[in-house]
């Protein structure tokens, strides 16, 4: 433990090499710690003759809040003097970059946690409260510890999947004019904010990815965009090898902006003029864009009932599943389609599936033979089915990992049925299928039923 006083009162400050000269403790007032660095000898930068000690000019700088309570580091900057006639510099200020920055106006520490709260999304007046300090402090050092973060080339890491988007930054000026951002965005799950640059033509996406290096745009695969022809152009001219995917927001968005026209177009068919308050087709226009699982039964009630009266040839109606259609296109997870499938084969359900249907064709071909009297035989058709059934029952056993000798014994019963299957078929073959029922299939057809 620490019990030398000016030790302690160091330790508590936690900068390197320096002496605490003292606190002041105003009630309501950031507590003011006063520092110095430890005396020593310094030469000239520029002549290296050893310099005098002038004076000490306390500069205060924001810092850490400390005990929960806003604190303001007082430095006692050292400035020297050159003694040396013949050199051009006369005074000159201590610097120490651990302890600030030179000219800055908080502490090192202080500017460093300023920058990663407002980075990660707290408004720079909040940090500023925190602190007890200027708004312009917070941001003044925001901007100086975040440009060196944010024109750092490898903060953009490797991106296989690259979107861009068109945002409303912001109205400006009497008229409120519209002024457009574009989104830069790795959307590859979490998606990750890139960049923005001005509008939204292709201009400044385009020159923001012509400014990244061949590599690192080699590894971009996908490219999602809106619609709109601008973002294509980019995606055409920078990365010709990115598959561009249309973002589902998008392809909705149009989707119910076509089932519109139908609804309009119909509306004016119907009724000759543009739709009214009152109109079943008017008022059926917010129900239809909406999301058919976010209608309740009394929403789908009402826009069936304003179908009926409204879409006499169901042509709204076919829009409206088409686009209830794309949506449900989304739903589906390939994973999970993927994994699904996996485990039907693994369990060996799949083949259980295959068998049910196989006796099933073998019951309809049976039943048709004998309303008919014509197609297959039974015999020859329960000879089949063995044969196919008992390979079937060995890629089973070998699925799920059954013992050797049942995948044999399954391989075996097979190749006899087959044997079977074309010794018939042989004998079969010189008398045409008209005697078919007397042949010895049939006879073989019928042992097995019984059996
Ligand atoms: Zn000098």
């Amino acid at each position: 433990m620490e019990t030398d006083a000016t030790r302690m009162c160091a330790l508590l400050v936690g900068l390197p090499a320096i002496t605490v000269l003292g606190v002041e403790d105003e009630p309501g007032e950031p507590l003011r710690v006063h520092v110095e660095t430890g005396a020593t000898t310094v030469g000239c930068a520029a002549c290296g003759t050893r310099a005098w000690l002038k004076d000490q000019r306390p500069v205060a700088l924001v810092d850490l809040a400390a005990f929960g309570r806003p604190a303001v580091l007082v430095w006692h900057k050292r400035r020297r003097l050159c003694p040396e006639t013949a050199c051009e510099t006369r005074t000159f200020t201590e610097t120490q970059p651990a302890i600030a920055a030179a000219r800055a106006g908080v502490t090192d520490r202080a500017g460093r946690w300023m920058t990663r709260q407002v980075g990660q999304g707290q408004p720079v007046s909040a940090v500023a409260a925190e602190l007890g300090c200027d708004w312009h402090t917070v941001m003044d050092a925001v901007v100086a510890y975040g440009t060196p973060l944010i024109e750092d080339p490898g903060r953009i890491g490797k991106v296989t999947a690259l979107g861009l988007d068109e945002t409303l930054f912001v109205r400006t000026g009497a008229f409120k004019q519209r002024a457009w951002v574009t989104s830069i965005v790795d959307v590859t799950s979490p998606a990750q904010l890139l960049d923005v640059v001005p509008g939204r033509t292709a201009k400044a996406p385009s020159a923001w990815l012509d400014a990244r290096t061949q590599e690192w745009r080699d590894d971009i695969s996908w490219a999602a965009l809106d619609l709109s022809g601008p973002y294509r152009k980019t995606f055409n001219d920078t990365l010709p090898d990115a598959v561009q995917v249309a973002d589902p927001f998008h392809v909705i968005k149009l989707a119910n902006t076509r089932l519109d026209d139908v609804r309009r177009r119909v509306q004016q068919e119907v009724l000759g003029h543009r739709g009214h308050r009152d109109e079943p087709l008017y008022r059926a226009r917010r129900l239809l864009t909406k999301g058919h699982e976010r209608l309740d039964d009394k929403g789908e009630a009402k826009l069936l009932g304003f179908l009926e009266a409204g879409d006499p040839k169901g042509e709204v109606r076919m829009a409206w599943h088409a686009k209830e259609t794309l949506r449900g296109l989304y739903d589906q997870n390939a994973a999970d389609a993927a994994g699904y499938l996996a485990e039907l084969i693994a369990s060996g359900r799949l083949i259980d599936l295959i068998l049910v249907l196989m006796l099933a064709e073998a019951l309809l071909l049976h039943v048709h033979r004998r309303r008919t009297g014509r197609g297959l035989a039974a015999g020859g058709i329960v000879v089949n089915l063995v044969a196919g059934a008992s390979l079937m029952l060995a890629v089973r056993a070998a699925l799920t990992d059954a013992a050797p000798g049942w995948i044999a014994a399954c391989l075996g019963l097979s190749l006899v049925a087959h044997v079977a299957d074309v010794a018939m078929r042989w004998q079969e073959a010189p008398s045409n299928t008209g005697s078919a029922r007397s042949g010895p299939a049939d006879r073989l057809g019928r042992a097995g039923t019984r059996a």
